[in-house]
Parts: structure tokens; C-alpha cells; sequence
């Protein structure tokens, strides 16, 4: 019986997460118990390879296995043990996408093969593993102590799209977390990626000081995503500039993050001072000052609909009226940003704005420029994001299939 596979969602616009016990998935996994079953994992590689021929053309396991990677990783990682055919196509899988994390046993880079030291006790400079890695396309970097990132820099050649999984401090989002201002990340240093997404940034303060991370990384990128927090308490803004080179720029993503469809997210609200600031005007300031300073390219703001009702003063949630309202805010802003009139005492003492026409037409200029940076923005709901865009390394596939259910 033909079987139709959906198509990995880095190659096509429509994407539906497959699950292990599709029938396709189901049988190569079988396959693998049987094959483990029968011992041949402790012949001799050479007699394994004769024994185990590949049981799909390479072109549909690498399809098969690609999709094993989203939806069943130890299933994956038990296609490599089956025999060394299978383990040339399939490790390589599953090395595609890693992590590199301060927390040990999260580590994609930890090394355990007994035959990674010399004769003299030193460590191979191009193990298996470090062969393994460099097959890497999506990497993941933790927030980390800026003495443990040291002088580790791995060049990843074939490195697509960067997730910096930033910590949030008093000093806003961080990748180097408890450590002084000024060094930045040599993990990150010698890395040319394609795009960049910052996930568990804080939506108040994410264009300002970035700590750790080389403005010189997003000077060569192509393309940004933001996925913003529901953190509970949050910093004050804090503004570091922003880079001097984005020509490369050609697209930014800010998504809203929630897990789920009926979770509500609410921006930065409560200072580390304990101030409370509760208008969504002054909240969004950052992303007012982040968008005016873009070079001209499209922006796609994801999931604002589910802005919290009660946080805008509306009784009922409504998707629709949320993403309105939030929309209308921030063209607000993008203009006040412009320039403004300012105001004066007349000679009866009372405050006018400035009536210079010179100053009038220039104020009706900048309105109109703001008007074209809003009209580059495309209001987006989560669902049609991620049926219609590329979203690799911005969600989880557990959080994709709630939104797309
Ligand atoms: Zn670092």
C-alpha cells in the first residue's frame, strides 16, 4: 500500500508533525528491534554491513530518519546502533540539530568513546564525535558563566540557524549569565549563521544590551527571530543600540510566545525595583525603537492576539480585537517616535504646540515615513505562522501540534 510522508518543514511551506506510530516510522523502527535483537551489533563492523544491507533506498531513509528526528529521537539514535550502512545515514540525522549546554548530560558535545585519547593521553583534535558535529545545522546555545564558553570555538561548516537560549538578569537578556559587561561569547564569536533566533528573551529590553552577544553575529545574518517570555517579573529597559551593519538583514520575526492556544501573554509590567508600568504603549517602546531602526524589509509580528484582555482594559478576549488593539499601539508609537512639535508658552502663558509651518510640514513628513516603516509589518496568528513559514528552532513540535491541532 503507498504511503504519503508529509515533507520536512525546512524544505516546504505546509507542515504537519508526523507521529512515531505512522505506519512508515513504525515499520523501520520494528526493523531496528528486530535487527538489534538478533546480536549483530557485536559482530565485526565489516560482517554487520554485509549482513545488514539497507532495507529503503539511502534517498527514502534519509527522508524517514529526517522526520524520526522532529518526533522520535531515541528511535533515531537506535537506527545507528543497527549496523554501520545504517549508522552512516542515520548519525549524521541525528546530528543535524544540537545543543551546546553548560549542563552536562544536555551536551550534544560530551564524548565518552574510549578510543577518543592518544597513546600518550591526549585528546584526538578529530574524533568521531567531532566528525558527528560538524553535520550540524541547527545549534543551540545555553546561556552560560563566560569562563566555561573559554576558548572552546568549533566551527559548525554547515551551520543554517542559531537558537541563543538567553537567560534574563537585572541587566535584561543575557547569553552570559553572572558575569562581568563586556566579554562576549566565544562559542558564538567565530559563527556565521544563516539566521538567529533569541528564544526566552524579555520582551522589554531584547534590542538593548544584549550581553554576550557580538553585535558582529548579526551583522552577517540574514534573517532574526525574537520569541518573547511569559516571565513573571522583569527587568527595566535597558538600551544598548543597536548594530551598525544589517544590510544583510532580510527579514524579523517577533513572536509572542505561548505554549498553547488558551495561555494569554502579557509584556514586561514589573521593573527589579518592583515598579509596576501597566500601558501597553510605554511596554512596547523597545519594539517601537527595534523596528524604527530596521533596515526596509518585511517584519512578521506573530500571536498578538493573545494579549491579555484584561491587561488592555477589554472585558471579553476576542484573537481578532486583541492583535487590532495591539496593532493600533504600536503604529502610535512608530509615529510618536518620528518627529513632534514641540510645545511653547504663548504670551498669555498658555502651552501651544509650535506653529512654524516649517516645522509643521516637516512633522507631516516624518508621519508619513513612519506610516510606510508600519505598513512593512504583517500581523500574524500563530496557526498560520507555522503553516505558512519556516519556524525551525523558534518552537517546540510538542507546542507546534497544540497550535495546529
Ligand atoms: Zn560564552
Amino acid at each position: 500500500m503507498p504511503v504519503s510522508l508529509p515533507v520536512w518543514p525546512r524544505f516546504a511551506v505546509s507542515y504537519v508533525p508526523l507521529s512515531s506510530s505512522h505506519p512508515v516510522t513504525s515499520y523501520i523502527l520494528h526493523q531496528t528491534d528486530l535487527r538489534l535483537s538478533h546480536s549483530s551489533a557485536f559482530m565485526p563492523k565489516k560482517a554487520q554491513a554485509r549482513l545488514n544491507p539497507l532495507p529503503l533506498p539511502t534517498e527514502m531513509l534519509d527522508l524517514i530518519f529526517s522526520i524520526l528526528l522532529d518526533t522520535d529521537r531515541k528511535g533515531l539514535a537506535k537506527c545507528c546502533l543497527v549496523s554501520q550502512s545504517m549508522n552512516h545515514i542515520a548519525a549524521s540525522i541525528l546530528y543535524r540539530r544540537i545543543r551546546v549546554s553548560p549542563i552536562a548530560h544536555l551536551d550534544s558535545r560530551a564524548d565518552h568513546a574510549t578510543d577518543r585519547f592518544t597513546a600518550t593521553g591526549k585528546q584526538k583534535t578529530n574524533t568521531r564525535k567531532k566528525k558527528l558535529l560538524k553535520c550540524a545545522e541547527i545549534v543551540t546555545i545555553d546561556y552560560h558563566h563566560a569562563s566555561w564558553c573559554g576558548n572552546k570555538t568549533f566551527k559548525y561548516p554547515k551551520l543554517d540557524t542559531l537558537v541563543l537560549r538567553m537567560n534574563v538578569n537585572g541587566l535584561g537578556p543575557v547569553l552570559h549569565a553572572h558575569d562581568i559587561l563586556e566579554k562576549q561569547c566565544t562559542l558564538v564569536k567565530c559563527l556565521e549563521p544563516r539566521k538567529v533566533v533569541f528564544y526566552e528573551s524579555c520582551f522589554t529590553n531584547i534590542s538593548g544590551d544584549m550581553l554576550g552577544v557580538p553585535f558582529k553575529l548579526l551583522s552577517s545574518v540574514e534573517a532574526i527571530t525574537f520569541v518573547c517570555t511569559l516571565t513573571g517579573v522583569k527587568p527595566t529597559m535597558s538600551w544598548g543600540g543597536y548594530p551598525n551593519d544589517m544590510s544583510r538583514l532580510k527579514k524579523l520575526v517577533w513572536i509572542f510566545h505561548t505554549p498553547n492556544p488558551s495561555t494569554r501573554w502579557v509584556p514586561g509590567a514589573v521593573s527589579v525595583l518592583g515598579r509596576t508600568r501597566s500601558h501597553l504603549s510605554q511596554d512596547i517602546m523597545v519594539l517601537t525603537g527595534t523596528i524604527r531602526n530596521l533596515p526596509d524589509i518585511p517584519i512578521l509580528i506573530v500571536n498578538a492576539g493573545s494579549l491579555d484582555h484584561v491587561y488592555v482594559g477589554e472585558n471579553l478576549w476576542d484573537e481578532t480585537r486583541g492583535q487590532e488593539k495591539f496593532a493600533s499601539v504600536l503604529k502610535q508609537n512608530i509615529i510618536r517616535g518620528g518627529y513632534r512639535r514641540g510645545v511653547r508658552p504663548d504670551p498669555s502663558g498658555k502651552w501651544v504646540t509650535d506653529q512654524d509651518p516649517v516645522n509643521i510640514q516637516k512633522e507631516l513628513d516624518e508621519e508619513a515615513m513612519s506610516s510606510k516603516i508600519f505598513e512593512r509589518i504583517t500581523f500574524l496568528s500563530m496557526k498560520d505562522y507555522l503553516m505558512n513559514h519556516n519556524w525551525v528552532g523558534e518552537l517546540r513540535n510538542d507546542e507546534a501540534r497544540a497550535w495546529l491541532q
